[in-house]
């Protein structure tokens, strides 16, 4: 995953460099570094764990160099070390270079070099770019670069340095993002735009081109070595929020901000009682002829996704399945025209939904995405564009991106049962509103919090957690597992409940936690059974119901009781904040890293 940054001005590169990678360090964390270039040569400082401890190398650093190029890595390839991270240095040194994105070739290319007597210094796939860029170099660092692009299998953005030309950062995108702005402060280069505040407008490559960015201008060139003429995009106002505000947590803030997600998200699209998405529309007979929905994502956007498969199949009337994006790029589907492929992720640069997401265009799907942020390769990849509008969430577990996934597809469920007839005018009319009481049933649930923090104790001492439910209960289940395992550390599973006594139940035993997830009525008894079964080997049970419902769960050991939902349909986006809240202070408990747990990245734009 990796954040790149790059600055070319007529300021020291340091503080832009730094700042640059403390904004991107949510793309990664186990080691940073830059390089800096002036007639001087190529200076590489980097050190292994967080942006922190680059600093504290930098302290004495007294180089002045305007021109430098930065990396906060997520190895893919090579312990997290100071020689594994970036930047790279070819062995002359005459290339340093920052890359994002996995070489799959990289072994093959390694042993051609080495026998052509090239040593290598790291064990990253990333070092032989550099080396092949040294080996290719005629004088020219363009024709290099792009006879080493022509040998490269897999992903990569790329920020390059050449010894001999100071004046300039060489870029090259395949397969992860990169984007260039040049303004008052010179040249920029970054994964992201939040690496930036008060950016206006940005230009983002295209896979297959490179760039040569300079202090004042930048030249888009194609694989031929061509011209290309590159309009920017302006950016939408900055809504950047880059502080805790009194929490101790970006991720206590998010869990709060997310009456105000998914509200936000909902009403955006509401327009009297009619649902209107400016990036997308079906017309009657067109969502009449939809032949399936797929829903395709990962981690806790996959969670969201399982929960909506439920409601949308259950109100639209048409088969819809959810799929993991990495199982969905490398399986036989069955996607025609009128089937809609639904893509969903914060981040709009998840590298496998959006290969997801080409494999059904090719296919001749229908494609939506779901994003969060603008902009972003999947916004401009697939027919159709949904935002959601969370807001920057920067704590890498996710919980307000996620709520406002579910917004969103809900109304797409509300949108298509409409379209398709599925929906009476009647139940549409109740649906949206619903929909619309949702932020307040989220808020609500977090009024739970001081009982989730003392609940939390539960934890305390135990290996295993194992989250049960029924449908969207499940999905839900599965939410709160992930989320717990995410920043916890503490092994969870999450079982459909009537699955447990096909196995799992085996690992039941004297004082084992089991979470039941239970707020709807329709699977209740069947939930509360399971919860016998389990409580007759031991376990200690922690029910998550809705307060009419707590009186039915006689047999638990405690009780998280959420207040009572509307519509039982969409009782996940509430459902989730006990969840949320557990695994926080499950987490605090621990000591963990909350908003930067171990070995994770918050957008994962490697396969
Ligand atoms: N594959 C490269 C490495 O392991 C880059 C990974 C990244 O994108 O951070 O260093």
């Amino acid at each position: 995953m990796c954040g790149i940054v790059g600055y070319i001005g007529a300021s020291p590169a340091v503080p832009y460099l730094v700042g640059g990678l403390e904004k991107l360090e949510y793309r990664g964390y186990d080691s940073a570094g830059i390089a800096l270039i002036d007639r001087q040569g190529i200076a590489v400082i980097r050190e292994k764990g967080r942006i922190d401890e680059l600093k504290k190398l930098l302290g004495e650093e007294k180089n002045e160099s305007t021109v430098g190029i930065g990396h906060t890595r997520w190895a893919t390839h090579g312990e997290p070390c100071r020689k594994n991270a970036h930047p790279h240095v070819s062995q002359k040194g005459l290339f340093a270079l920052v890359h994002n994105g996995i070489i799959e070739n990289s072994e093959e290319l390694r042993q051609e070099l080495m026998a052509e007597g090239y040593v290598f210094s790291s064990e990253t796939d990333t070092e032989v770019i550099s080396a092949l860029a040294e080996k290719y170099y005629d004088g020219c660092p363009v024709r290099a670069l792009m006879r080493t692009a022509e040998r490269l299998v897999g992903s990569y953005a790329l920020g390059v340095l050449c010894r001999d030309f100071p004046d300039r950062i060489l870029c090259a995108r395949k397969g992860s993002p990169l984007l260039l702005a040049l303004d008052e402060r010179g040249g920029l280069l970054f994964s992201d735009k939040v690496a930036f505040e008060g950016l206006r407008e940005v230009y983002r490559l295209e896979d297959g081109e490179f760039a040569v960015l300079k202090q004042d201008n930048i030249t888009f060139l194609d694989a031929m070595g061509r011209n290309i003429d590159k309009s920017p995009s302006r950016l939408a106002g900055d809504e950047y929020d880059a502080g805790k505000q009194g929490y101790a947590h970006f991720m206590l803030k998010e869990i709060d901000q997310q009456p105000r997600a998914f509200s936000r998200t909902a009403e955006a699209y509401l327009q009297g009682e009619d649902i209107v998405f400016p990036g997308f529309s079906l017309s009657e007979d067109q969502a009449r002829s939809l032949d399936m929905i797929y829903l395709v994502a990962c981690g806790s956007a996959y969670n969201a996704a399982a929960a909506a498969q439920y409601t949308l199949q259950q109100i639209v009337n048409l088969p819809c399945r959810s799929v993991i994006a990495s199982e969905f790029r490398y399986t036989r589907h069955y996607i025609g025209k009128n089937t809609l492929c639904v893509f969903i992720s914060q981040s709009g640069e998840t590298a496998d939904t959006i290969a997801a997401m080409e494999l059904a265009r090719r296919q001749g799907g229908r494609t939506l995405s779901i994003i969060n942020v603008p902009d972003s390769t999947m916004a401009v990849g697939s027919d159709g564009v949904i935002y959601t509008l969370a807001g920057t969430e920067i704590a890498v577990a996710t919980t307000k991106a996620y709520s406002a996934q579910l917004a969103a597809l809900y109304l797409v469920t509300a949108y298509l049962g409409k379209r398709r007839g599925e929906l009476s005018e009647e139940n549409y009319r109740l649906f949206l509103n619903h929909l619309k009481g949702i932020g307040a049933e989220i808020k609500g649930a977090l009024a739970l919090r001081s009982r989730c923090e003392s609940l939390s104790r539960i934890f305390d001492g135990q290996n295993d957690i194992y989250f049960i439910g029924r449908k969207t209960d499940y999905a839900l289940a599965a939410e709160g597992a992930l989320k717990m395992k995410e920043i916890s550390y503490l092994h969870c599973e999450a079982y459909a409940a009537g699955e447990l006594k096909h196995g799992t139940i085996s690992l039941i035993e004297e004082g084992t936690p089991v979470v039941a997830v239970c707020l709807r009525k329709d699977i209740l008894k069947k939930t509360v059974s399971n919860i016998s079964e389990v409580k007759a080997r031991g376990a200690f049970v922690l029910a998550v119901t809705q307060e009419r419902y707590a009186p039915l769960f006689s047999e638990a050991d405690e009780i998280l009781a959420i207040p009572d939902l509307a519509d039982e349909e969409l009782s996940v986006p509430a459902g989730a904040v006990p969840l949320q809240l557990l695994s926080y202070y499950t987490a605090l408990r621990r000591g963990c890293a909350i908003d930067k747990p171990r070995n994770l990245a918050k957008s994962v734009t490697v396969e």
